[in-house]
């Protein structure tokens, strides 16, 4: 049913001319360094990887692959290249590269918006040397204010009183009134558990996650439990209720993987700093494509992969062949990696021929280990921010109505408040059971992107950063109902009667096609650091790879996504990439 409104969409991108997918000529070879029989000139328009997705991993994929040393690659084993760069193009189904990373900048300010990903914390490795390698600026991204505002269940509140369980609208037990008032309602999770899991008192990162794969609570293994059926013994109704609302984020209230939910909230130590990139976080794949294209790679955009086909190639290897919508033409390549999450994997899997009915199963299974999660995100702009006069001004304040989280934007992005540039932004974020309230007032699925009808092209080369920001803005307006309904949420969270109207706003609902989520959670049950593996080449003797957030023991964030990249490289033969110039803690794969 959801099906049907993904494919309308991409097939409607898809339906003219197929000119740009002309692929570079492979030079001769006959026979690898290590005497292998390898490709010759009859494999000729065939190329070595297709990558299908421009978000962070595909991009990142493609790159590595194309500056690594040929020789050193291996698809199910067997050496690709005598030496000649290897043949990486990148498919992308939309207009852009980038995918839940998306900055964008109205025509006459400086702040650059992101309505997906926004910022990476010290002990993301994988970021933070990336960031260092591409040389891209940064600066501290700040997230909490004592002054704040904390509006629940009617009650105004600010975050410094949030260790007061007596000014907390919430029947908590004495236990738990204890725990708030030496920590804030954020760690009653840990107090709640520490009895069962003493290692959460004082584990971090990989420690603490090797800790919670092996742990069993109540005689059964702790990843077989969903987090929340575990604190129903422990915590009562109000003290989880308390937790998902200051905590912001309601899908941490769900009932995901324990192992991997409480990674979630314990993942970051206090000693971990959050930082933003100043070009905006999708510069990280702009940047990316750039390089990759510099060294000989192809993006095509608006070619969106809808069947997949085992192949035999000219000597004898299995390869794939990808079928794209509308008039797109195949494309023959001894690998594809799938670089692309959850829900478009699922739409493609129908079209997967060649696959055993076990093998189907086994993928159909593999796909369901995880659940995506819907997330939206506004900016408003003002023509002053009026919100100062209330005692607020960095960080952001919390709410159980639908707007959830009201962030300051301008001024979190600098240490000191107060410096007035009159660009007055506020960016609401809200998750899970809250977006779909928004995405009844939004635009709607398959609107959040302009459709054309030049399918199968390559992107432009002289579009630059600001151009790119302003692009995005121009075509992710908010309609005129939304951003009203949101200016009545924010007023009643400052307790303001009235406040200038907002001058603009622009939007995006992460749960319309394609992404069907904003990220993925693991469901009870899984093995998350097995399956993540697993996932790296789903079908046996195919060379069909997956990479992406969805499949990551770091869901949610750009460091999981980059972790899958790695593994699938690791699959390849790749070495791995030196990473350093980051701080400890944090959990990697
Ligand atoms: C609202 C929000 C806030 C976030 N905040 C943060 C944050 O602060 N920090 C952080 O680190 N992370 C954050 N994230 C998560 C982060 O953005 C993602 O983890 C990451 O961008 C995912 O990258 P990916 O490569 O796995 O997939 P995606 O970005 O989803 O890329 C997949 C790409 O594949 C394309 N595609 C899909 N199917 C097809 C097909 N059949 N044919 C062709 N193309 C196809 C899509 O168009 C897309 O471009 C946030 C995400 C959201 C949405």
């Amino acid at each position: 049913m959801a099906s049907n409104i993904s494919r309308r969409a991409f097939v409607a991108r898809a339906v003219t001319s197929a000119s740009a997918l002309a692929l570079p000529v492979l030079a001769n070879s006959t026979r690898t360094s290590s005497g292998q029989p390898a490709p010759t000139d009859s494999d000729k328009g065939i190329l070595d990887v297709a990558v299908v997705g421009a978000g962070i991993s595909g991009i990142y994929s493609a790159w590595r692959l194309v500056t690594a040393d040929p020789a050193t690659l291996r698809i199910l084993g067997r050496p690709v290249s005598t030496g000649r760069r290897l043949r990486v193009t990148v498919f992308e189904g939309s207009q852009r590269v980038g995918g839940r990373l998306l900055s964008a900048r109205a025509p006459d300010l400086s702040a650059i918006c992101e309505l997906g990903g926004m910022r990476f914390a010290s002990s993301h490795k994988r970021v933070v040397s990336l960031v260092n390698e591409l040389k891209l600026p940064h600066h501290g991204f700040y997230t909490s204010h004592s002054q704040n505002h904390v509006l629940l269940r009617g009650k105004h509140l600010r975050v410094s009183d949030l260790n007061n369980p007596a000014l907390l609208p919430y029947r908590l037990t004495p236990a738990e009134q204890e725990c708030v008032s030496k920590n804030g309602p954020n760690v009653l999770i840990k107090c709640a558990l520490v009895n069962l899991l003493p290692g959460l008192a004082e584990l971090h990162g990989d420690e603490l996650f090797a800790y919670l794969q092996a742990a069993e609570v109540y005689g059964t293994p702790l990843y077989r439990h969903g987090l929340w059926n575990l604190l129903a013994r422990t915590m009562s109704v109000e003290a989880r209720s308390l937790v998902q609302a200051t905590i912001g984020f309601d899908e941490l209230g769900f009932n995901w993987n324990a192992v991997d939910l409480l990674m979630q909230y314990l993942l970051h130590t206090p000693d971990v700093t959050f930082h933003a990139l100043d070009g905006g976080y999708d510069a990280l794949p702009w940047m990316l494509q750039r390089k990759f294209e510099s060294a000989g790679g192809e993006v095509v955009h608006e070619a969106w992969l809808e069947g997949l086909s085992p192949l035999t190639l000219p000597d004898g290897s299995v390869g794939v062949e990808l079928q794209f919508a509308g008039e797109c033409p195949a494309v023959k390549a001894r690998a594809v990696i799938l670089a692309m999450p959850t829900r478009p994997l699922e739409l493609l899997l129908p079209r997967f021929e060649g696959l055993t009915p076990r093998s189907a199963v086994a993928f159909s299974k593999l796909l369901g280990s995880v659940t995506p999660d819907p997330g939206f995100k506004c900016f408003i702009r003002y023509p002053t921010a009026w919100w100062k006069a209330t005692g607020v001004c960095q960080g952001h304040s919390i709410t159980d109505l639908p707007i959830r989280q009201c962030w300051y934007w301008t001024e979190s992005h600098r240490q000191q408040c107060g410096s007035e540039l009159g660009e007055a932004l506020i960016m609401v974020y809200a998750t899970t059971p809250n977006v779909a309230f928004w995405g009844a007032l939004g635009p709607g699925n398959a609107q959040t992107e302009p459709l054309t009808a030049d399918a199968c092209r390559a992107p432009s080369k002289n579009q630059d950063d600001d151009a790119r920001l302003r692009e995005n803005w121009r075509t992710h307006r908010a309609p005129a109902e939304l951003v009203a309904e949101l200016h009545r949420q924010i007023l009643a969270l400052h307790g303001v009667q009235s406040a200038p109207d907002p001058l603009e706003a622009i939007s995006v609902n992460w749960a319309d096609d394609p992404f069907a989520g904003a990220w993925h959670f693991w469901n009870p049950g899984v093995q998350s650091w097995q399956v993540t593996h697993q996932m790296a080449q789903p079908i046996d003797d195919l060379p069909c790879y997956v990479c992406g957030e969805a499949y990551s023991t770091m869901q949610t964030w750009v460091e999981g996504a980059l972790s899958t990249a790695d593994l699938v490289q690791q699959r390849l033969n790749l070495p791995p990439r030196v990473v350093q110039g980051i701080r400890r803690h944090g959990r990697y794969s």
